[in-house]
């Protein structure tokens, strides 16, 4: 089979129209082509007023090894990759060994879970928050009543902090071994769209995820796992470098050699714990700003023009960066189509924003983070200093908001005037418990303020209107990566100075978003896998 990539026809193409332009990119005879289907789906709307989707396609041919000489050398024509998953162990191969365990339930845990489960490893899975349709509702009680629930909420519970999300499934990392392909066919199997396998960019939304994270977690029972919710991990035993077990906060303790930690970038007290025991970590780069939002049919009209809500494009999506006077880097950052944004807390009296929406992602509103780089010079002080950089910002925001949760807001048009906004105007922000018109211009470092207010008239150059006076500015972002790493081995997935312990996913610095933190929670599985049969061989 070839995977023949870069077919282009237009947006509204007959529908048996894609066999004729394989052919005739292939150079062959119509019935050469034995069969197809479809790889991938993408488009190109660089040009507006002709709109292109971009095919690949997998083919099977009368004469492959002919067209493959033929066509040597282009990139577009190409043996088809193997990408079928196969498991690297199995635990027939180590009998008797302790059951592994993961610590947190979020993308890099559930698929670190899943893959131990289906190699035959029975982990046991400990997650602080509750199961996911109980912390749905504490989840909700934040944004409707203004009650925080600090250990079921946007961050912590069933599914991890990306169970509240738009589920981008897509990512620019490297992926030599086709893991994402394992990563969206579990979660088809687990009731995600087909359509996640093929198109360019899927997505699932919000709904449909809290239901696939139930049948996982169905899955990894099924095969011999198990899954314990409300049990935070609040120590760490650790002898001569070698992990020996681990306290949960209810004091029960748990003999462990093999631990994934997948904590996620908002588990704080978790990172305390681990510094506190002498587990090496290190202060990282990651982004602070805002969320900003549009009409969406701004966007949808700025990007495709006629072609506005044709139903192979959905609601646009765009993605900026400008590079400021002043050195820093301007981004836009986990941008959410025809969503909502969301209050992201985890702890009491703090304000964090970020964005989700529904599969159909038919809100009124496009929202994004636009934020700023920083790096650890920002915040010198060692490995909590990031922590405590975020904390104090996010306690500004709550003081900025009035209380409640309710987080402050500007119109782009008095942010960029340098003037505090009384009122907001005709873009309703979607942020609950709800927005107070302030001046934000105190709600972040002057750098990153005046980055931020040079960069959205650059992005208004992008996007005509992106600068309009009642686009609105929420705040605070913080939380768009981990402020740390809990640094481990290239070759065997440890913590470079306690065996046995296996960080993991985006809050060890590892992934950043839901496919490659989900990607990140497979390698590690299979390095724990590899070295538990290693030490079975060894004893
Ligand atoms: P997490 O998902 O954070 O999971 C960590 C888990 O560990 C949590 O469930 C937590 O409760 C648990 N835990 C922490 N400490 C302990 C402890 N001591 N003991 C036991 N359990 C513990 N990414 C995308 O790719 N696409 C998106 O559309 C997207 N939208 C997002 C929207 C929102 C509102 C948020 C908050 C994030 C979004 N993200 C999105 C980011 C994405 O959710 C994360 O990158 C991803 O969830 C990271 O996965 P993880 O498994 O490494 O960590």
């Amino acid at each position: 089979m070839l995977r023949i990539s870069e077919i282009k026809l237009p947006l509204d193409h007959a529908e048996d129209a894609l066999r004729p332009a394989i052919v005739q990119k292939l150079e062959i005879a119509d019935d050469d082509l034995i069969s197809f289907s479809l790889f991938r789906r993408g488009y190109d709307a660089r040009k507006q007023a002709n709109i292109l989707l971009v095919y690949s396609v997998d083919v099977v041919l009368r004469d492959e090894a002919a067209v493959l000489a033929r066509h040597g050398g282009s990139p577009h024509v190409a043996p088809t990759p193997d990408m079928a998953y196969r498991p690297v162990a199995n635990a027939s191969a180590a009998p008797g060994a302790a059951r592994p365990v993961v610590v947190g339930m979020g993308p890099c845990g559930l698929f670190a879970g899943l893959i131990l489960a289906q190699m035959g490893f029975r982990p046991i899975i400990l997650e602080r928050g509750k199961a996911v349709r109980e912390r749905t509702k504490d989840t909700w009680g934040l944004w409707r009543k203004e009650v925080l629930h600090p250990e079921s909420n946007v961050q912590f519970g069933e599914g991890g902090a990306g169970t509240f999300s738009d589920g981008k499934l897509y990512s620019q990392i490297k992926d030599p071994r086709h893991l994402g392909r394992k990563v969206l066919e579990e979660f088809v199997r687990a009731g995600a769209p087909e359509e996640i396998l093929y198109v360019s960019k899927p997505h699932i939304g919000t709904f449909r995820l809290v239901s696939m994270v139930e049948k996982m977690r169905a899955s990894i029972e099924a095969l011999g796992g198990e899954v314990r919710f409300e049990q935070r991990v609040a120590d760490l035993d650790l002898q001569h470098g070698q992990l020996r077990g681990l306290t949960l906060a209810s004091g029960e303790y748990l003999p462990c050699t093999h631990l994934v930690l997948a904590i996620g970038h908002s588990a704080r007290d978790t990172f305390e714990m681990l510094h506190a025991r002498g587990v090496f970590l290190e202060a990282k780069p990651f982004s602070i700003g805002f969320r900003i939002e549009h009409p969406q049919s701004l966007i949808d009209r700025a990007r495709f023009g006629k072609f506005v809500r044709h139903p192979l494009l959905g609601a646009a999506d765009y993605k900026l960066v400008h590079h400021s006077g002043n050195g820093r880097s301007v981004y836009s950052f986990c941008m959410c189509p025809g969503g909502t944004v969301v209050a992201a807390t985890s702890e009491p009296n703090r304000v964090v924003t970020n964005g989700m929406s529904q599969y159909s992602r038919a809100e009124r509103n496009a929202n994004a983070g636009i934020v700023v780089g920083i790096t650890p010079d920002d915040y010198p002080g060692g490995p909590l200093a990031g922590i405590a950089f975020q904390r104090q910002w996010e306690s500004r925001a709550y003081e900025l908001g009035g209380g409640g949760y309710h987080a402050p807001g500007q119109t782009v048009g008095d942010f960029i005037a340098g003037r505090p906004s009384t009122a907001l105007g005709s873009v309703q922000p979607s942020y609950k418990p709800g927005v107070t018109p302030t001046d934000l211009s105190t709600a972040l470092p002057d750098y990153a303020i005046e980055a931020i207010r040079e960069a959205l008239p650059a992005f208004d150059r992008k996007i005509r209107g992106y600068a309009m006076h009642d686009a609105v500015l929420t705040g605070v972002e913080t939380r768009t990566s981990s402020p740390l790493r809990i640094t481990r081995n290239n070759d065997d997935y440890q913590s470079v100075n306690t065996a046995g312990l296996f960080p993991a996913g985006e809050g060890a610095g590892y992934a950043g978003g839901i496919y490659s933190a989900a990607i990140d929670g497979i390698e590690v599985a299979e390095a724990v896998a590899r070295d538990l049969v290693a030490r079975q061989a060894k004893a």
